[in-house]
């Protein structure tokens, strides 16, 4: 708790620049992360305005000050650009209402510009209050000035900011465009047009590049991106090729920030004249600010609550000399970075961007956003261009069917074709595939797969079993199959397996295979996410969003049994992506006690005057207590404080188009997937599983993926999420 000395008691948040989705979900984390660690917590409203303002702009905020608006768009604190505290005598307005309410500490949620803005504060913190004792504002004590610390949030949807992967705004933002790009390709395909998407983003091609892969656009500019002097006969020729081959549609998505190989800004109405000339009717659509509105993706709420609680920890514990920082997320870990060093970087690109070093900038954002651009380009092209003839390659979901697979199978059906591989989709699984029913896909009929939820290879659960082994023996080679894409869960991991271990008594099995998981139970080894938990995790705290609404007048407690099977991924995050009070899972089991405690507490809080509350049931987490009898012998002993309700979500679970994530997921899965099974060395290894690690895709062999898995559980020993359990419990009751 000491830093130079100086005890934080008081802390105040805020919200500035450009608002966005998230926001609120910050702002209620850091609201009770400081309470429960006994710290006072202002909030200012309308950001640095505020500040300067003074008055009623500064209020202090309770528990129950940020309840109920997790699920809110926005931000409840407002926001706005401040041109006073531009200036000094603004920053010393502000320094003075800070000082006169013992704030010691700043948490700011915002973009560069409010972070600059605080950082700038802090520098200035002691002269602004000399010089406020100066002009009699102030009293100051004697000794040294207590300084003011500082701790950033990144807030911004465009996802310009250095330090953090993802910025709090940006996942929700995508979810926008993903839809409306969807919407837009179904009228675009009624009618034969071409369609140009300017979306948000002047330096900064993530929500564009992102959205591309994401809605399957066949053309993508960017900021970062240098434009030759004939990207446009480029441009016409990609779009020409795929209305030749046979698209109904197209897409071109541009950031707003687009510029013209000489720098200057490229207008979306200058991509249509040329569309509209030389391929055909070309409508231009600017999203605007629809893409900042609604209510925030499960990804938003979860990075802003873990952002917001360890920015309040950082405060408090952080053994360092009290530098202002930014939390951020890299590598799926939660980060702390200088704040000279955020806004030095998150500057520098601009900067690049303005001198036309578009090299240099696309190196600062990172080899995964040039990895996606390339991968982009190579989806766009029309037809396959086999340089050699690899064979047949064969493609099969199976398993229980998970949002995304289409996508999948879309990518690496393509960039299969592009290698030289003729490329036959199973059908109905596993075991459609041991009665021989597979199709040939050409590259036009997965045209469209990347918004569409389910499999349309059709799936389904099949366990493979020594008997079954002769049989696929015959079936891949009378197919002649030279490489395998398995898509599924558990189930195709034990499928594999077995594979693997008799390879010996059936040789005809000996071929390149690897496996990309897909599950929305997120349950399986070597990938932090498997194609489909994202959507899941949406599906249900949409769900959950539904059914607070419905709790009117009525006292009443919700238990929403989730999926999962053995793993508490679904449970875990979708209690805290909703506010849920506790959640119930497989790893910790229930007992009888835990009900009765949380009958307790909620018994404690209803009688104080609370409204609602949500308990996430997993579905295997108790043989006994399962989500009826839990509902009764809550409704027992809650007495007529409350009521208590049980939902069983079921397969709206799995349903429905698959989320950006899962579609970015399995686009690059599947482009790694098929550069494994093109360059990797099969000799020793013939079955391997990819997956996601922090921000990098690796591959491993099918037993040492398996290695890491607990049985009988069939869930991973290690499962990161499980830090998030703590989240949940602390920041509600
Ligand atoms: P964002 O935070 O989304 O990047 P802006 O760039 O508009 O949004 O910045 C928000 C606010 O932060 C500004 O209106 C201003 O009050 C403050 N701010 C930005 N840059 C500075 C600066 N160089 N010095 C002081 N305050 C700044």
């Amino acid at each position: 708790m000491h830093t130079e000395d100086h005890i934080i008691r008081t802390i105040a948040v805020m919200t500035s620049g450009g608002d966005a989705p998230g926001m609120n979900a910050a702002i209620r984390a850091v609201v009770r992360r400081a309470i429960s660690r006994g710290l006072k917590v202002y909030g200012i409203k309308r950001g640095w305005l505020g500040a300067v303002e003074g008055g009623e702009a500064i209020t202090e905020l309770d528990w129950a000050s940020v309840g109920g608006i997790l699920q809110r768009g926005g931000t409840i604190l407002g926001t706005a650009r401040c041109h006073q505290f531009m200036a000094r005598d603004g920053r010393r307005q502000a320094a003075i209402h800070l000082y006169r309410l013992g704030i010691d500490a700043l948490v700011v949620i915002g973009g560069d510009g409010s972070l600059t803005g605080a950082m700038i504060l802090q520098e200035e913190w002691p002269e602004l209050l000399k010089e406020a004792e100066a002009l009699g504002a102030i009293d100051l004590p004697d000794g040294p000035i207590p300084p003011l610390r500082i701790v950033g949030l990144p807030g911004s949807i465009d996802n310009d900011t250095y330090g953090s992967d993802m910025s709090i705004g940006a996942d929700t933002a995508l979810h926008r465009i993903v839809t409306a790009a969807d919407q837009l390709t179904s009228t675009a395909s009624a009618h034969q047009r071409t369609f140009v998407i300017e979306v948000m983003g002047r330096n900064c091609g993530y929500l564009a590049l992102a959205s591309a892969l994401a809605s399957g656009s066949q053309w993508v500019i960017i900021p970062e991106e240098e434009l030759d002097a004939r990207w446009h006969q480029k441009m016409v020729r990609s779009l020409r090729r795929g209305r030749d081959a046979g698209r109904q549609h197209a897409l071109v998505v541009m950031a707003e920030g687009a510029r013209h190989p000489d720098g200057l800004p490229l207008e979306a109405s200058t991509v249509k004249t040329i569309l509209d000339k030389r391929v055909g009717e070309t409508r231009v659509t600017v999203l605007g600010h629809v893409q900042r509105g609604g209510s925030p993706s499960a990804f938003d709420r979860i990075l802003a609550m873990t952002l917001g609680a360890a920015a309040v920890d950082h405060l408090l514990d952080a053994k360092e000399d009290g530098t202002p920082v930014m939390m951020g997320l890299r590598e799926n870990q939660v980060v702390a970075t200088p704040l000279h060093e955020v806004i030095e970087n998150s500057r520098r690109v601009v900067d690049l961007i303005d001198a036309g070093e578009y090299g240099k900038a696309m190196n600062l954002r990172g080899v995964s956003f040039q990895s996606q651009l390339n991968l982009l380009k190579t989806l766009t092209a029309s037809e396959a261009k086999p340089e050699t003839d690899r064979g047949n390659l064969l493609i099969l979901t199976t398993g229980h069917d998970a949002p995304g697979m289409n996508q999948v199978v879309r990518v690496a059906a393509r960039l299969a074709m592009n290698k030289g591989y003729r490329v036959l989709g199973a059908l109905y699984g596993m075991e459609g595939l041991l009665q021989g029913q597979v199709r040939e896909l050409g590259w036009m009929d997965v045209s469209g797969w990347a918004a569409r939820g389910g499999s349309e290879l059709g799936t389904g659960y099949y366990l493979l079993e020594e008997p079954d082994l002769p049989v696929l023996e015959d079936v891949l080679k009378s197919l002649e199959i030279s490489a395998i894409v398995l898509v599924g869960g558990t189930s195709v991991y034990r499928s594999a397996h077995l594979i693997a271990s008799r390879l010996d008594a059936y040789p005809g099995l000996a071929i390149p295979t690897i496996l990309i998981p897909a599950s929305i139970n997120n349950n399986v080894p070597g990938t932090d996410f498997a194609v489909g938990a994202d959507t899941a995790l949406n599906n249900i705290i949409q769900a959950v969003d539904k059914i607070k609404d419905t709790a009117g007048a009525n006292k009443r407690v919700f238990i929403v049994q989730v999926m999962g099977f053995h793993s508490g991924y679904l449970a875990i995050l979708s209690g805290l992506a909703s506010g849920a009070e506790d959640v119930f899972i497989p790893e910790e089991g229930i007992s009888l006690k835990q009900i009765v405690e949380q009958v307790k507490k909620l018994r404690e809080s209803f009688a104080r005057g609370r409204r609602l509350s949500i308990i996430i049931l997993n579905e295997m987490a108790s043989p006994t207590y399962d989500v009826h009898m839990i509902q009764r012998i809550m409704s027992e002993e809650g007495g007529d404080l409350f009521d208590v309700r049980s939902i069983i979500l079921g397969h709206i679970q799995r349903g429905g188009s698959p989320t950006p994530f899962d579609r970015i997921l399995g686009a690059r899965l599947a482009a790694s997937a098929i550069e494994a099974l093109t360059t990797l060395d099969w000799q020793e290894t013939k079955v391997r599983v990819i997956g996601l690690r922090g921000n990098q895709v690796v591959s491993e062999s099918i037993n040492d993926a398996l290695a890491e898995m607990a049985w009988p559980q069939e869930r991973p020993k290690d499962q990161w999420f499980m830090r998030y359990l703590d989240l949940v419990r602390s920041l509600e009751i």
